[in-house]
């Protein structure tokens, strides 16, 4: 691929990808093990996986690093194989595009605990660790690092931090917004709306402004989102939506809404500006093949296909 991601996301919107973490549960990883270590163990399991989203039309993937921080990985007892996970998942995704070419974007979800004084990990050890899972990706051909699932500036601030030192060529950050139960409006956990996160990104170095995940955070939500996120930055911005609210059915968390429904708020998004569109939790590549043909279809119909 010639053109950068952001000189491409200059030129028409993009397709990114669905989830990895329920497509691996799909593909037998076991609630609670690490989905990450795959890349090592099982990659033609990994690879199987990002081949449908090239094949439903993804232009972008993200690796399969989620949780492959050091302090993630350690829970696990791979704390020492952080750069082989991560270069491995890079190589994975560059395969799945074979020829047609896409966009890798290197993966660091949440190191998964809390910071001094509420929990154990000092800002210098989560730094740390985001330093070396950033440099990991960008050494492997990383074409972005995304900082996703963010929900507190401090965390969000070290993980942009990181990526910039590492030399990324695109960096983004993604947070997780929840809507309030009163169902007027959304912010994350830590209380951030998305203002306050457009700007805090951009002041911190973000090239792309993204929301994902998220609880109630719908095809709606997520237009809305896009909506304050566009009034508060000029940056770029990529929603990755849920298909819907998890529920619990037995015992197995399950999302229930479907490419046909998810597909309705396609349009939309792309009529407020939305520069990257994939999905998060409980979407598959037949949402992504949805996707594909509702972007398609706007773009030919404004004449920009
Ligand atoms: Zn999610």
């Amino acid at each position: 691929m010639t053109k950068t991601l952001l000189d491409a996301l200059k030129e028409r919107p993009l397709l990114g990808d669905g989830a990895m973490g329920t497509q691996l549960m799909i593909a037998g990883l076991e609630q609670g093990n690490s989905g990450e270590v795959w890349n090592l163990t099982h990659p033609d399991r990994v690879l199987a996986i990002q081949r449908r989203y090239v094949e439903a039309g993804s232009d972008c993937l993200l690796t399969n690093t989620f949780g492959g921080s050091r302090i993630m990985l350690n829970r696990h007892g791979h704390a020492e194989d952080v750069t082989a996970i991560n270069a491995a998942a890079v190589i994975i995704a560059r395969e799945a595009f074979g020829n047609r070419g896409g966009y890798v974007i290197g993966d660091i979800g949440p190191f998964g605990g809390l910071m001094e004084p509420y929990g154990e990990f000092t800002e210098a050890q989560v730094l740390d660790a985001f330093r070396e899972q950033a440099k990991a990706l960008v050494d492997a051909g990383a074409d972005a690092i995304i900082i996703e699932t963010q929900t507190s500036l401090e965390e969000l601030r070290l993980g942009l931090t990181a990526a910039r030192e590492a030399g990324a060529a695109c960096v983004i950050g993604s947070m997780a917004y929840d809507v309030t139960l009163d169902g007027s409006t959304f912010r994350t956990m830590m209380g951030v709306d998305p203002e306050r996160a457009a700007e805090f990104m951009q002041e911190h170095g973000a090239d792309v402004v993204a929301l994902n995940c998220g609880t109630g955070m719908d095809m709606e939500r997520a237009r809305q989102a896009v909506e304050r996120y566009k009034r508060a930055t000029d940056l770029p911005v990529m929603a990755q939506p849920n298909a819907g609210l998890p529920k619990l059915i037995d015992m197995k968390v399950v999302y229930d809404e479907t490419p046909e429904q998810m597909v309705q708020g396609v349009a939309p998004l792309l009529d407020v500006g939305v520069g990257i569109i994939g999905a998060c939790c409980g979407s598959s590549p037949d949402h992504i093949r949805a996707f594909r043909g509702a972007i398609d279809q706007y773009l030919t119909t404004r004449g920009r296909l």
